[in-house]
C-alpha cells in the first residue's frame, strides 16, 4: 500500500476510535480529556508511528523490548520534529530493564518488587550516564484474573508493592493499568480495577491513572473511569494470527 492510502487508512481508524471514545466519554458523563489514547504499534512498522504522529496522536506503546528499541529509535529519525511519549505496556524481564528505560517515558507492566528494582536500578545507571534526566514513569499491572501467564500484582498486594516503587526514588507511580480477564465480563473486573485504584490514591494521591481498555472493551473501560485506553487493532489493523 502506498504512504498516502495508508495514511488515509489510518485517519480513518483513527476517526472512528475518536468517535467511539468521546461518545463513550458522552454517555459517561465525562470529559473527552479525561481519557488519554496510546496508539499500540506493536509488530506495525515504525513508519506506521510517524504517520500517526504527523494525525496528532502523542502517545505510543509497545510489548516487546527488542521490537520497540530499534523502532522508537526509527521513528526518531524518521519524525525528528515529533514530540511522541513512548510506553511499554507487555511483559517485562528483569534484564530488559536497562534497554527499556531508553526508549520508554513510561512503563504500565510493572508487576514485581523485583522488576521495580531492576527499573530503578537502570534509570540511576541512564542518569549517571546522562542519558535521562526524569525519574521513569510507571503504572503496576494489576491482575484481574489471577492468572500467572497473564502478569499483573494480585489487588491485594497492590498497596506493598506501591510503597515499593514509591521507595526507590527513581519511578514516579501514575497509577494501575489491567487487562480484562478472558471469557469473562469486562465490566465487573474494570469496575474492581476502579475500586483497587481508589485504595491506592488514599496512600498515593498521584497515582491518578488507571489503563484499561483495548480495541474491544474500550467502551467498557471509559464507562467504569479508565483514563486511558491502548488501542491497537482498531487503529492498524489486524495483527494476524501468529502475533500476541
Ligand atoms: C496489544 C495490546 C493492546 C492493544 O490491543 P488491541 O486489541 O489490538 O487494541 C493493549 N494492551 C496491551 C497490554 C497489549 O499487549
Amino acid at each position: 500500500m502506498s504512504t498516502v492510502d495508508r495514511k488515509a487508512e489510518l485517519a480513518a481508524n483513527l476517526a472512528e476510535v475518536e468517535a467511539r471514545i468521546a461518545a463513550a466519554c458522552r454517555a459517561a458523563g465525562r470529559a473527552r480529556d479525561e481519557v488519554k489514547l496510546i496508539a499500540i504499534t506493536k509488530t506495525f512498522p515504525a513508519a506506521d508511528a510517524a504517520l500517526l504522529a504527523d494525525l496528532g496522536v502523542t502517545d505510543v506503546g509497545e510489548n516487546r523490548d527488542q521490537e520497540a528499541g530499534p523502532k522508537v529509535a526509527e521513528v526518531a529519525e524518521l519524525r525528528p520534529e515529533a514530540d511522541l511519549r513512548w510506553h511499554m505496556v507487555g511483559r517485562l524481564q528483569r534484564n530488559k530493564a536497562r534497554s527499556v528505560v531508553e526508549w520508554a517515558q513510561e512503563v504500565q507492566s510493572l508487576d514485581s518488587a523485583r522488576l521495580a528494582d531492576a527499573l530503578a536500578k537502570a534509570v540511576r545507571t541512564a542518569r549517571d550516564a546522562g542519558k535521562r534526566e526524569e525519574p521513569l514513569d510507571v503504572l503496576i499491572q494489576a491482575s484481574l484474573d489471577d492468572d500467572p501467564e497473564r502478569g499483573g500484582c494480585p489487588l491485594d498486594e497492590l498497596g506493598a508493592l506501591a510503597e515499593r516503587v514509591t521507595h526507590t526514588g527513581e519511578l514516579r507511580l501514575r497509577g494501575l493499568m489491567a487487562v480484562a480477564p478472558l471469557g469473562a465480563d469486562p465490566a465487573e473486573a474494570f469496575e474492581r480495577l476502579a475500586r483497587a485504584g481508589e485504595r491506592l490514591r488514599k496512600d498515593h494521591p498521584n497515582a491518578a491513572e488507571v489503563s484499561a481498555g483495548m480495541s474491544h472493551d474500550l467502551e467498557q473501560a471509559i464507562t467504569h473511569g479508565s483514563t486511558c485506553v491502548r488501542v491497537g487493532t482498531a487503529l492498524l489493523g489486524g495483527r494476524g494470527l501468529a502475533s500476541p
